[in-house]
């Protein structure tokens, strides 16, 4: 049947309307997701480019939301940034990881996404470490992952909080490199350990030149700063092989798999005799 201008309006207005319900609802729900536990985290293998061994895991986020099924961080992690239950999410998120990957193999290594607006938080580094002792995940094992936007908003205390953190021997990536404004002046501010190279130029490095030179060129920036890299979004063999080509020291992508609940990682680490 046709439409007319007026159909057209109002199945606009009902589309507005159920996604300003839709943003509504999730709000809702995200507030007694926490408590309710339904934010659970997925494991992502970090992978040594030359041993070809698994180093550790990315802990991502996941929404087990009980009628919507599996969210996607990038949904709701704005949502609990904007309604200020990030850090209590990312708490939560924080001790169920470091529950389960305390017996995992000694080796393996965990590294969490830490947003912006905590690095706001004065008290950040005490509660993260309150986490490690009540689970007994030991601080050597854990990396935080921090994106280059949230540095410079309060720098001060943004040094302070990383300082306390090193201080007990946890280790500090700097996430999505290359994506944000300033790279290197805020390779400078903080006391990085890994820089980690964003996904976009990485899946794109075998049919762009421009990619493969901004990567290799990351990659020898680590080498003459000590900062060991990681490669993001390895999706196939081919790509992978270059990045080992070029010295880049780790990597982690769908071609390794998909991101894993902490009962799927036990019985992959099973397999691998890594429990
Ligand atoms: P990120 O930290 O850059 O995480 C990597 C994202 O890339 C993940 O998406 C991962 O599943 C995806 N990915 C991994 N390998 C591949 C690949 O080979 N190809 C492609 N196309 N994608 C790949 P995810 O899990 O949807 O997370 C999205 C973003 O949400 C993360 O980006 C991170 O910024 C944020 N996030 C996730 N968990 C948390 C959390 O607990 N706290 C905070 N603050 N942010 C989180
Ligand atoms: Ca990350
Ligand atoms: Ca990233
Ligand atoms: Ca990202």
């Amino acid at each position: 049947a046709k439409t007319g201008g007026r159909g057209r309006h109002a199945w606009f207005d009902n589309s507005m309307e159920r996604s300003l319900k839709l943003r509504g609802e999730l709000e809702a729900g995200l507030r007694n997701a926490v408590p309710a536990q339904e934010i659970v985290p997925y494991f992502e293998q970090q992978i040594d480019l030359t041993t070809g061994r698994i180093t550790g895991f990315e802990v991502l986020a996941r929404w087990d939301h009980p009628t919507r099924g599996s969210i996607a961080p990038d949904i709701f992690i704005p949502i609990a940034e904007e309604i200020g239950v990030i850090g209590e999410l990312s708490l939560s998120i924080m001790r169920q990881a470091f529950a389960a990957a305390r017996d995992w193999d000694a080796g393996l290594s965990l590294s969490v996404n830490v947003s912006p607006l905590q690095l706001r938080d004065a008290w950040l580094a005490q509660k993260i470490i309150k986490t490690l002792v009540e689970t007994g995940f030991p601080a050597s094992r854990l990396e935080i992952e921090i994106t280059e936007s949230a540095l410079f908003d309060n720098l001060p205390l943004a040094q302070s909080i990383v300082g306390s953190l090193k201080n007990q021997g946890i280790r500090l990536a700097l996430d999505d490199f290359g994506t944000g404004y300033s790279s290197l002046a805020h390779l400078r501010a903080l006391p990085f350990d890994r820089i980690k190279i964003d996904k976009s130029f990485v899946t794109s490095i075998l049919d762009n030149p421009e990619s493969m030179a901004i990567v290799n060129t990351i990659v020898r920036l680590g080498d003459s700063l000590n900062l060991p890299t990681t490669a993001e979004g390895i999706e196939d063999a081919a790509v992978e092989e270059r990045l080992r080509g070029i010295g880049c020291a780790k990597g982690q992508g769908y071609f390794y798999g998909r991101p894993l609940g902490a009962a799927q990682v036990r019985r992959l680490l099973a397999e691998k005799r890594l429990l």
